[in-house]
């Protein structure tokens, strides 16, 4: 009898990170500044652990490799998504990820990275990066070269309910004063342009990489205008994507209600309020993976984020 798939967050401290996923979220974290919590990844830099049940003990990708029947035998050689909290307590450096054809080529076989941001809350006039201003390489070079960040970046207000798709090749940085909910291809390749000048705890700066990044950016882009979700919300169901990597749905429980049985497995994460999951008890900054062919019969209050390949 399949179950759904509760795993362990793994935290990653970051230069930016802050202390909003213990005081939000009610996370046990390490000390310091905390910037993300890996909540449903089999990624080697972080690899969920199986909290409970039949499973528990055992590492995601493990599942991956001897369960894949779990996945509905969906191919592949890992697995394919990665799901996160971001907690922005000082802002990300500009930064872009590369496709998968550049990645492969030039990360050892890695994945590229496709992304998306839900928008769980942000300070009174919180900005994000999204996209540029350069017609092309040259053009881009000259900019970075010239610190003309203002007029090369395209930086946007957010709020609340927002969400932007991140394509390869866009570039994109995370502001202060936000809370993210990130949905992506499982990678962790990211090529920044500049941190701002930045030095860490042991006095030296974060990498930059801007050769990879005037390779990598998708200068025909065109960059968006704003966050704000435009797709219509039928019976408390709102597609915010659909690409060839993810399709990303908020879900709001009001009562009871049933997730469709997914072909190959669905990611869930609770943003807001409580309830129950197949009787599992469940609340904001609750996870879990739906395995093949089971239903999620879903009670309480909640605002769901949901994924799937
Ligand atoms: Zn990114």
């Amino acid at each position: 009898m399949s179950d759904l798939i509760f795993l362990k967050p793994i935290f990653h401290e970051k230069i930016w990170g802050g202390r909003r996923l213990q005081t939000v979220f009610g996370y046990d974290i390490p000390d310091g500044p905390i910037g993300e919590c890996w909540a449903i990844s089999a990624h080697p830099h972080g690899d969920c652990v199986v909290s409970e049940g039949e499973y528990a003990g055992k590492h995601l990708s493990e599942l991956w490799s001897d369960h894949r029947e779990l996945f509905g035998g969906l191919a592949g050689d890992r697995f394919p998504l990665l799901i996160k909290i971001i907690d922005a307590d000082g802002d990300l450096s500009i930064q872009v990820h590369p496709d998968d054809a550049y990645a492969a080529e030039h990360e050892n076989g890695s994945l590229g990275k496709r992304e998306c941001w839900y928008v769980l809350d942000c300070d009174e006039g919180a900005t994000i990066i999204v996209g540029q201003h350069a017609k092309d390489a040259e053009e881009f070079r000259s900019m970075v070269e010239a610190g003309r960040w203002s007029d090369l970046l395209n930086e946007l207000p957010i709020h609340k309910g927002d969400f932007f798709q991140i394509d390869p090749g866009t570039i994109h940085a995370i502001k202060g004063g936000t809370l993210i909910l990130e949905s992506q291809q499982s990678s962790d390749v990211t090529y920044r342009v500049y941190d701002y000048d930045r030095v860490q705890a042991d006095g030296t700066k974060r990498p930059l990489h801007v050769e990879q990044s005037v390779e990598c950016t998708n200068y025909a882009a065109k960059a968006p205008v704003s966050g704000k979700v435009t797709a219509p919300e039928v019976d408390g169901v709102t597609e915010l994507e659909s690409c060839s990597n993810y399709t990303v749905d908020r879900v709001r429980v009001s009562g009871e209600r049933t997730l469709p049985a997914p072909e190959y497995f669905l990611d869930v994460s609770v943003i807001d309020g409580e309830g129950t999951a197949c009787g599992h008890p469940v609340r904001k900054g609750s996870h879990f993976v739906v395995p093949a062919g089971l239903e999620t019969a879903l009670a309480g209050d909640m605002c769901l984020i949901t994924s799937r390949v």
